[in-house]
This record gives C-alpha cells, structure tokens and sequence, in this order.
C-alpha cells in the first residue's frame, strides 16, 4: 500500500503516520525529517538546506526528487510505504506517477493548525512564525494543485482533521477499507 499524507504543518499528518505504519506494518516517511537530518551536515549543502528550511521556503522540485526517489528505492519500501511531505508540488506529483495509491488529506484550517503549532513543546528551529506562515502560504498556492490533481485520478480522500486524533485514525481507516483497491 502507496499511501500519502497531505496537510497543512499542524495537521497531524506525522500522528495519523504513526498509526498506520503500526497497524498496515508498513514504513512511514517524512520528507521534512530527511531534509532536516541532511542540513545538519556541515558542508555546503547542508548549510543551504538549513536556510532554506528556516525560511519556510520549499526546496527545488529537483533537488527533493532526486533525494526522496533514490530515498525510496532502498528495499524496506518495496512494499509500501506512508509518505508525509512528499509529493508537495504539481512537478514532483507528476514525476512521482505510479508511486501513489491513496492520498489522504487531512483538512484543518490554517487557524487551528497556528494554535497546535503554537502550543507544542520542544520547538523546532524551522517553527517561528514566519517561516510557519510561509509554508501554509505555498501550502495553498503549490500544494492545493496536487490535491486537485489526485482527486481527478480519483485517489483522494479527506478527512476532517479537526476531528479528535481517535476520531480521525478511524475516519482514514474506514476510507481505506471501503475503497480496498490499494
Ligand atoms: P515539513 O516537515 O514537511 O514541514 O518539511 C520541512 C521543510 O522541508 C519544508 O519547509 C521544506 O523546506 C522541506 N521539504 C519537505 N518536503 C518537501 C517537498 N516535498 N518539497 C520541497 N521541500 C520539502
């Protein structure tokens, strides 16, 4: 099972991961998380990572494909995996063709997810404010067209994302089961 986790940061994407990974056995990945491990690293590409990460800004359709592609091609997910983060954008999508069977959207309003991200503990260095709006920004303006787009294929389902976390996992299940074509 292909599956892809689609939301605003804040959505709970990386919880609702977690849960199915568990249940489905199958690996959850996150695209943020590979590219933060990667700026740490003190060379020149890590440096520039780091900034643009801070920024709130997407790193080039180029660079992400070729990283999170041959990130996939290792033999833990031959079989399926739980993308969060990954494909963002109409070009990685397209690149991407055949690499998803279900998109799940987790819908929550840019409001809520300001006061999630607002009361978490242990904030991470690409959580100011700024950055936070920046990402919601191009949420909207280069990742709505990629939902848009699996919707068409007939791939997405939306779950309101506001619900509680129980409330939501069993709210995705239900929609996989039901739909069973993965
Ligand atoms: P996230 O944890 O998904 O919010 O990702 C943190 C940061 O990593 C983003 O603000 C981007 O700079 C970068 N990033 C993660 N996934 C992608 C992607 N699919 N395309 C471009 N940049 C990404």
């Amino acid at each position: 099972m292909k599956l892809v986790l689609i939301g605003i940061q804040g959505a709970g994407k990386s919880t609702q991961g977690g849960f199915l990974a568990e249940k489905y056995k199958i690996p959850y990945l996150s695209s943020g998380h590979i590219f933060r491990e990667m700026a740490k690293e003190k060379t020149q590409m890590g440096r520039w990572l780091k900034e643009t990460i801070n920024s709130g800004a997407l790193v080039p359709d180029d660079k992400t494909l070729e990283i999170i592609l041959t990130y996939l091609e290792k033999p833990e997910y031959a079989k399926g995996y739980i993308l969060d983060g990954f494909p963002r954008t109409v070009v990685q999508a397209d690149a991407f063709n055949g690499g998803v069977d279900k998109v799940i959207f987790l819908e929550v309003s840019d409001k809520e997810a300001l006061w999630r991200i607002a009361g978490r503990e242990g904030e991470r260095q690409d959580e100011t404010l700024q950055a936070i709006k920046k990402r919601i920004a191009l949420f909207h303006s280069l990742t709505q067209p990629v939902i848009d787009f699996y919707a068409q294929e007939g791939k997405l389902i939306t779950v309101n994302g506001e619900l509680n976390i129980t409330e939501v996992f069993k709210e995705i299940v239900g929609a996989l089961e039901k739909s069973k074509n993965y």
